[in-house]
Formats: C-alpha cells, structure tokens, sequence
C-alpha cells in the first residue's frame, strides 16, 4: 500500500503556549526526529523554571474568573474542542505516527480515545454535584459542594504523546480548575495541536497552558506554591522517587502513573488460536511500549500432567512465533503496516542489551527481532522485529525487569496458583490476563491477582474513559487514578456546609 501523506512538511519550531499567547522560550532548543525516517520533523523548546512560573502566574490569575465560570459555559468549550478535534481527527493521528512511529491504526485509536475523555468530561454539571441532607437535626440541613482548587500540572510520558495528558486536562479544566501541561520532549507535537485546537475552541486564555521542556520544567512545577495538585504518567523512578516523593514533601495532590511488567495466563482450556491472535497486539501494539502491553506468557498446567503439559506449551509456543514472524513491519503510515519503529535509537540500545541478556540468562531465542524485514525503503536505525525467548524462568531480567520494546517471554507453570504466585513476585502490578473457558479459574484469577487492570481472554486495552486508569504496587503510586469519577474528585474539594433555618 501507499504511503499516506505527511500532514506537514519542513520542521516545525514548536513554542509554548501561556496565557493565549505563542511565546518563544529562552532554553536550548532539541529536535523531535520521525524514527521511521529519521528526519528532524521539529524542534521543541526545553524551557527555564522561570518560563513555566510564567504560565502557572498566568493561569494562577485567571482561575478565579474560570471557578465562576458556569459548569454549562465551561463545558460549551469542550464540546467544541470535540468537534474541531472530529474535524482534524485525521491530521492528529498522522502527526502522532510521525513523532512517535506507532502505527496510523494505533495512532486513529489513540485519538478516538483521547476525544473520548474530552466527551465524558462534558458530563461535569452532572459528575460534579455534591449531595445534601435536610433535618440533620432539628431546623439544621447539611450539604456537600465540590469546589476546583486552583491549578494543576499534568506531565506527559512519550508513549501516547496525545492521550495520556488528556486522561486529565479535560476533566481539570471542566471542574474549573487551570491546567500546565508539559508534554514528552522526546513527542511533543500532538499537545501542541491540542492547544491550538483549544484556542480556537474559545477556552479562555490562561486556563490551558503547555510549557514544554525536561526535568527543570518538573522540578519547577514540584516546588511551586501555586500548584494544587501534579498528574504524571511515566517511568516508575521517575514518578515514585522524584514526582511522588517531592509531593508528599510539598503537601500536592498526586497520581503517578508508572511502569509495568505484564503476565498473560494461559490455562490448559484455552483456544490456542484467538489466545495468539489476541496476543499479537498485545504484546507488540505500539511496538511493545504500552504500559498495558503484556510482556510475559505464562503457559499454566492446571491438571495436566508432565507429558501433556509439555506438549501444549509446545503448541502454544509455535503459535505465538508463528504469528509474530508474520507481523510486517515499516512505516506507520504506510496502512498495511504492523508494527513500526521504537520511538528512538537510545530505546532501540536498550531492547538489543535485554536480548543479550536474555541469551547470557540461558533463555532460548526461538525468534531473533535483530533480524528482520521493511516493508519500506528506510533506515533501520528505530527499528527491530518482534522478538520471543522460551525457557524464561521468573528470576531472569528479561522476565522481571520492564523492556518496553517487541520482547515476548515464554514461561510455564504447573498451576494457577503457582501463575499468580508469579505474578505477585513482580513488584510491578498495572495489568494480568487470563484466557480460558472456565468461569471458576476467571473469577478466581481476578478476584487474587494484585493489578489494577485485568482481561479474561483479551489483552488489555486503556479503559473507557469513564472508568478509572487503575494500577497498583509499584506502577501506582497516589489515591485516586485519572479518568472519568476519580479524575473528577482529584480535581475537586468537598466542602460540607451546616446551616441552620431559623
Ligand atoms: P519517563 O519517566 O522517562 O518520562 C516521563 C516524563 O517525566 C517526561 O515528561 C519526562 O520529560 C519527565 N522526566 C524524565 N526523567 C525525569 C527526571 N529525572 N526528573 C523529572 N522529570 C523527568 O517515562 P517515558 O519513557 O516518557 O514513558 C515510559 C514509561 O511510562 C514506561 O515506564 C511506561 O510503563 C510508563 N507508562 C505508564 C502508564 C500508566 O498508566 N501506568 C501509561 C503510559 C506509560
């Protein structure tokens, strides 16, 4: 197939975005580069502390007008970011595979899900309501309003350079609160847009910054009196020794979003085949840099003995390296394409030195994703193929540690309670799948298995964005999670009014 067209050509000085205005930042300048092409598609600024103070000053001011702001008015805005979202849906996702090198279909759903939030944070005049009592006692009512408390920094990882910051800022925004955004250096493209589009949607200036930028950026938006609360989504050292940490010590609200390490169970009931097929994407959707992504399949014995065990592990395996050898591989925009490029060459160093590892563990490389095939004419630099290892055991880096690349590790177990028993010796607990027939072994692994996020015979997608992004262990670290009824209490205060009617 052809290769869809670039939504832009040359490369794009990116600004921030304070106060309704585009402003040139006095930081150093660093390219975005497409990894499929490996072409510099734009330059980000990487901004000063002093530039992101500005946009929370900014945001700071404008607040109280934004609070009083009518529920219904604040949301009219975010219908329209809706519609122009709709309007651009196209350009969004090509931008996204570009900066990222995710596939156009991976990119097409990122989008849909992205609007998705902005279309649930619409609900706010009805999520947002408090609740009330008469005759409390004699002549005295009591009631709960929920107030916005001021403004909120939202950091972005560059997984999903679109949707993550939007698992917030919409609801931010809804419940009156001001929003700074600081995007992934390494994508920030798409928030850019989204500005751009929130701009032209008529939310007021100040209410919806981006200041893009690297850790001074984070640092600055940790220490600042006037940030109420900090989403980030990202690496677990990140958001639990520097973002969750320096918090807690500043007395902000927070959810940390981090890394994973997922299990796919696969019980001896199982239809091999739509178990392989449902792996495939999740397994190397976004070229294994999904934090839902599952990373380790554990074959499970329950009732089987030796020979028979061995023999469907067996089938299991040569399924799942059939399928992955047939995944095709190029440039995401090219619609006949699989699975596209890691996001850089660093990420790429980084998957090459587990596969050494995994070969110095003693594992078995059944499919060597160094060798590999472009469906396009391009450099080879971002790319590798989809890799598989059997003979893991749970002690190996390779099966412990987060790769966030096309890594799939083979591993068995006798019985579901050994399978969970492995799955809670990872200190990572974002998400578990279970492919069987049997309700009994569904229901018991989901009520056991310490993760946020659980599939009976699916690999696990984001949830709606009515439901909460959960995690626990070491990939969650804060009270409530972004997205739909929890996102609506981060953002908000209860107060509890008494009052008596004489
Ligand atoms: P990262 O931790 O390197 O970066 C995340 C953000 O923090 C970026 O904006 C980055 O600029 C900033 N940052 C990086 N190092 C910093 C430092 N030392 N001090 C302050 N700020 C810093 O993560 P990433 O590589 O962008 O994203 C991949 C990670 O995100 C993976 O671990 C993945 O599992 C995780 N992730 C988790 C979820 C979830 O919902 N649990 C979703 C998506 C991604």
């Amino acid at each position: 197939m052809a290769i869809l067209e670039e939504p832009f050509v040359g490369v794009l000085e990116l600004q921030n975005y304070v106060d309704g205005e585009w402003v040139d930042s006095e930081g150093e300048r660093r390219d975005v580069v497409n990894p499929a092409t490996m072409k510099t598609i734009a330059r980000v600024p990487i901004s000063t502390q002093d530039e992101f103070d500005a946009a929370v000053e900014a945001a700071q001011a404008v607040y109280p007008e934004w609070r009083r702001t009518p529920p219904l008015a604040r949301v009219r805005c975010l219908f329209r970011l809706k519609e122009l979202m709709e309007e651009h849906f196209e350009e969004l996702s090509r931008v996204q595979t570009m900066e990222h090198g995710k596939t156009i279909d991976e990119s097409r759903g990122e989008t849909r899900r992205g609007i998705e939030m902005v279309e649930v944070a619409t609900g706010i005049p009805t999520l947002m309501m408090g609740y009330n009592l008469e005759d409390i006692a004699s002549g005295i009512d009591e009631y709960l309003i929920r107030q916005p408390l001021g403004v909120f920094g939202i950091i972005g990882p560059f997984n999903f350079p679109f949707m993550v910051p939007l698992w917030f800022a919409p609801f931010a925004v809804a419940t009156g609160n001001c929003v700074v955004v600081k995007p992934s250096s390494e994508d920030p493209i798409s928030q850019v847009k989204i500005v751009e589009l929130a701009e032209e949607a008529g939310i007021p200036e100040g209410v919806w910054n981006v200041v893009n930028g690297g850790r001074d950026v984070v640092s600055a938006m940790l220490d600042h009196r006037d940030i109420k609360g900090v989403c980030f989504v990202g690496s677990t050292p990140v958001g639990r020794d520097v973002v969750y940490e320096r918090c807690g010590a500043t007395g902000k609200r927070v959810i940390c979003q981090c890394g994973a390490k997922n299990y796919a169970v696969v019980m001896p009931d199982a239809d091999i085949e739509r178990t392989v097929a449902s792996c495939m994407t999740s397994f190397f959707g976004n070229t294994g840099q999904r934090c839902l992504a599952n990373a380790n399949l554990l074959v499970v014995g329950e009732g089987l003995d030796a020979a028979s065990l061995d023999a469907f592990y067996k089938d299991v395996v040569d399924a799942f390296v059939e399928a992955s050898s047939r995944i095709t591989i190029g440039y995401g925009l090219d619609e006949a394409v699989q699975m596209g490029p890691l996001r850089d060459r660093a990420k790429v160093e980084r998957v090459l030195s587990y596969i050494q590892k995994g070969i110095d563990e003693g594992a078995t490389l059944r499919l060597d994703g160094r060798q590999f095939e472009l469906v396009n004419d391009l450099p080879r630099d971002c790319f590798l193929g989809p890799t598989v290892f059997e003979d893991v055991t749970p002690e190996m880096a390779i099966a412990r540690e987060e790769i966030f690349g096309p890594v799939a590790c083979m591993m068995v177990a006798g019985s579901l309670d050994e399978a969970i028993d492995m799955i809670h010796g990872s200190p990572f607990g974002n998400a578990a799948s279970i492919f069987t027939d049997s309700g009994r072994w569904a229901r018991e692994f989901q009520y056991r298995v310490e993760c946020g996020n659980i599939g009976v015979n699916i690999g696990i997608a984001a949830p709606m964005a009515f439901f909460p992004f959960s995690g626990m262990k070491d990939s969650f670290f804060g009270d409530l999670h972004g997205q739909g009824q929890e996102a609506v209490r981060f953002f908000t205060e209860s107060k509890v009014v008494i009052q008596r009617w004489f």
